[in-house]
């Protein structure tokens, strides 16, 4: 009996416990929402695009500094010498135990918004090109900096309850899937500890705000671009006999591309190959000397992606071949780096689903199927080695998705024009998880 109660008591103490910590986890957001709103705000108006996040990295900088951490910026080394590396590292040491790396992206899309917002993004720059584009937080990047800074502030606020190192890292050129490779080339590992997890998170419009959603296993794909030249003969257009025709020879590349995933890849190994660009030729008349092709592929395995990559290069060489196109002008098949698929940890997901359980309740936590798009963040894992998740963040108002569920109309996504994702509830839902899923990996 005595027994009994004693542990009545402990599980009664334990209950309280927990209550207290959610309740003053609870009053600290209340106290900060109003301030990472007018952050929100503030990096919304002002986005800057891939390899050329300066105002905003030395932002994200100071903000962490202000905190505590110590900070050190422009990280990241790119092929292209006319990129910097943006990227920071904020490391918060208190005690032993494991390091967490947290990261958020910095970059933004050339996306001209048209959403209407009172803080819309006015803002236009050159782009590598020296064409001028429109910039945009179109993938709600400045809904997870806002949510990684309000994150950093609570658990300064609680480091009596967690122990080990932090490591929040701000990511430049996610869009362009270079940028934490770039992080990583420049001894991200060596020049700070390496972590023993990695976490973060992206926004999801498909979910309702409030919410929060996870996948275990292969979630997103690894992506590679590739550029295809088709060389042929050019010619006048009322000869073919004297020429050999490149865009013949690009329209059969084109459908016979489509059998390696039909034909050649196992139908349990996801798999996507696009022709995104197709270039060639200048007017009705003239066959011309070469096609461009981009290509997208995406797969999860590094096996399939390799195979996948063997097959283009067989199809297109041996696809010139059969028309004819002499050996000295067979075609060339250029792949472009790209990022790697994201796998998340299963056993890391449970711990971090149940923390995210336990903060913002069973109902608020769902499970969520992978997608075929890419993102960098797996990069950071290398390869498997440390166990990484990226969880998401439900973002839209749930009466307008019933809505569009029912209409089958979708709601602006990401990348959109129009993608406006619910502010506050996402940046409290945000906050609220990423800081219980850090606070389960490094509890006393
Ligand atoms: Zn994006
Ligand atoms: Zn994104």
């Amino acid at each position: 009996m005595r027994k009994l109660s004693l542990v009545t008591a402990v599980l009664a103490a334990l209950v309280l416990n927990v209550n207290a910590q959610q309740l003053s986890l609870d009053a600290m957001i209340d106290r900060d929402i109003a301030t990472w709103l007018t952050t929100y705000r503030n990096l919304h108006a002002a986005p800057e695009l891939s390899h050329r996040e300066e105002k905003t990295s030395v932002f994200v900088a100071g903000e962490l500094r202000k905190l505590g951490f110590t900070v050190t910026e422009r990280i990241g080394k790119f092929p292209n010498p006319q990129w910097s590396g943006y990227g920071l590292v904020a490391v918060l040491k208190n005690g032993p135990g494991p390091t967490v790396l947290v990261r958020t992206e910095l970059d933004a899309l050339p996306v001209e918004e048209k959403t209407g917002l009172p803080y819309s993004s006015q803002v236009k720059t050159k782009n590598d090109a020296g064409v001028e584009v429109s910039v945009m937080h179109a993938c709600g990047h400045d809904l997870h900096m806002t949510s990684f800074l309000g994150t950093a502030t609570m658990l300064t606020a609680l480091k009596d309850r967690w122990s080990g190192t932090l490591m929040l890292v701000g990511q430049p050129s996610e869009e362009t899937g270079d940028g934490a490779s770039a992080m990583l080339r420049d001894d991200l590992y060596t020049k700070f500890p390496k972590p023993d997890f990695a976490i973060a998170l992206h926004d999801k419009p498909e979910l309702e705000t409030g919410k929060v959603g996870y996948t275990p296993g292969y979630a997103m794909a690894s992506s590679t671009s590739i550029d295809i030249k088709i060389r042929g003969i050019g010619g006048h257009g009322s000869a073919p006999e004297v020429t050999k025709d490149p865009v013949v020879v690009a329209a059969q590349v084109v459908m016979a591309l489509q059998t390696i995933v039909s034909r050649e890849n196992s139908p349990l190994d996801p798999a996507v190959v696009t022709v995104g660009s197709i270039h060639g030729g200048t007017r009705y008349n003239i066959i011309p000397d070469e096609v461009n092709l981009q290509l997208t592929v995406r797969t999860y395995k590094e096996e399939v992606r390799r195979r996948m990559l063997a097959s283009i290069e067989r199809i297109v060489k041996g696809v010139a071949a059969t028309a004819g196109i002499p050996e000295d002008r067979a075609p060339t098949v250029k792949v472009a780096e790209g990022a790697g698929a994201l796998y998340n940890d299963p056993k890391l997901v449970e711990r971090v689903a149940g923390a995210f359980r336990q903060a913002l309740g069973d109902e608020n936590v769902v499970q969520v199927p992978p997608i075929m798009a890419s993102e960098d963040f797996g990069e950071f894992s290398l390869d498997h080695k440390i166990p990484a998740t990226m969880f998401w963040l439900g973002a839209s108002d749930p009466a307008k998705l019933k809505a569009s569920r029912e209409s089958g109309v979708p709601l602006p996504g990401l990348h959109s024009a129009l993608f406006a994702p619910v502010p506050e509830s996402t940046l409290r839902t945000g906050v609220k998880a990423m800081t219980s899923a850090v606070l389960e990996l490094m509890k006393k």
